[in-house]
C-alpha cells in the first residue's frame, strides 16, 4: 500500500515535465494519492494536458495565483470534485527576468511587490482558501532556496520573497496546527527548469553546488517529489513549519574544501 493511499493531493505549478511541479506529481501518484492539478494560463495549457493525461488525472484547473477569485474558485471546485484535500502544493514563482541579474538595490518597488504577491502571498492565499476543505492529518507544502539565507548572487528579490516564504510556511504552521494540519517548505538544491532559467548565472550556480556538497551531486525533481511524500505522508505527523533542505548538503557547507573529489 503506498504512503498517500486515500489522499487527494491539489498541485500548483505545473508548467513541463521538467518542473518540480511535476517531479511531485509523479512521487505523489506512485504513492498511490489521487491528483489534481493546477496551472498558471492558456499557453501552458498544452503542455498540461497532456501530462495530467499520463497519469490518469481528470482534475485540471487554470488558475492565476495573483487573483484572489480564481484561487477561491479551484478550492470550492476542488471541493466539489474531491471532498477533501489531504495535500495542498505550491511550487509557484515568479520575478521579473531583469530583477535576476545585476545589484539587488536595482529592485524597482514593482518589480519587489510583484514577487511576493506571486510568489509568497499566494501561498498564504491559498492557505487561506483550502484550510475549510482539509481535515486533520493534512498537510501543505511549498518550494524555497537557500538564497532565503545566504546571498545567492542575482537571485536579490527572489531570495527575500523566499525568506518571507519560510516565515510565512511558520505562521501557516502556527495558525492550523491546532486543525491537525501541517505546513512545511521544502528548501531544494538547484534543478535546470523554466523559473531557473531567468536567474542570471544559473548554470554557475549548478556546477558549484555540485562541486562543493558533501554527496558532489545535483538534486532532481525526482528527490524533491520523495521528500514531498514524506512530508505529506502520516510519516511526519509531528513535523510542521519546517525548512526541509534537499539539496546534497550544501547549506551545511560554511567554506568549499580541496578539488579533489572523493
Ligand atoms: P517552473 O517554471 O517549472 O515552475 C514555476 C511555476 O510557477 C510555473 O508552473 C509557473 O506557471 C508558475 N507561476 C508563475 N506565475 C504564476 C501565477 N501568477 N499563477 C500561477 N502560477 C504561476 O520552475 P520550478 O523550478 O519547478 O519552480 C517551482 C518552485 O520551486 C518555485 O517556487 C521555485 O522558486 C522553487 N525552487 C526552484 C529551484 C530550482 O533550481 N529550479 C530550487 C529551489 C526552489
Amino acid at each position: 500500500m503506498g504512503l498517500l493511499e486515500g489522499k487527494n493531493a491539489l498541485i500548483f505549478g505545473l508548467a513541463n515535465d521538467r518542473s518540480i511541479a511535476w517531479g511531485i506529481t509523479q512521487a505523489m501518484r506512485a504513492q498511490g494519492a489521487r491528483i489534481g492539478l493546477s496551472y498558471a494560463g492558456e499557453a501552458l495549457e498544452r503542455r498540461v494536458r497532456p501530462l495530467a493525461e499520463s497519469i490518469g488525472c481528470t482534475f485540471v484547473e487554470e488558475c492565476d495565483v495573483s487573483k484572489d477569485d480564481a484561487i477561491q474558485s479551484v478550492a470550492e471546485k476542488a471541493a466539489l470534485e474531491f471532498g477533501k484535500i489531504d495535500i495542498l502544493v505550491h511550487s509557484i514563482a515568479f520575478a521579473n527576468r531583469d530583477e535576476l541579474t545585476g545589484p539587488f538595490y536595482n529592485t524597482s518597488r514593482a518589480g519587489f511587490h510583484l514577487a511576493l504577491d506571486i510568489s509568497t502571498y499566494s501561498f498564504v492565499a491559498l492557505a487561506r482558501a483550502f484550510q475549510p476543505f482539509m481535515p486533520r492529518g493534512s498537510a501543505m507544502v511549498c518550494m524555497t532556496y537557500h538564497g532565503s539565507v545566504k546571498v545567492a548572487p542575482h537571485y536579490n528579490v527572489m531570495g527575500v520573497a523566499k525568506a518571507a516564504l519560510e516565515a510565512s510556511t511558520r505562521y501557516l504552521a502556527y495558525d492550523l496546527g491546532p486543525q491537525g494540519v501541517r505546513v512545511n517548505a521544502i528548501s531544494a538544491g538547484p534543478i535546470r527548469t523554466l523559473a531557473a532559467a531567468g536567474v542570471s548565472g544559473f548554470k554557475d550556480m549548478l556546477r558549484a553546488f555540485a562541486d562543493m556538497s558533501p554527496l558532489r551531486e545535483n538534486v532532481t525533481t525526482q528527490d524533491v517529489g520523495n521528500a514531498a511524500v514524506f512530508l505529506c505522508s502520516d510519516m511526519a505527523a509531528h513535523t510542521t513549519g519546517e525548512v526541509f533542505y534537499v539539496d546534497s548538503g550544501y547549506n551545511i557547507m560554511g567554506v568549499a574544501g580541496p578539488e579533489e573529489k572523493v
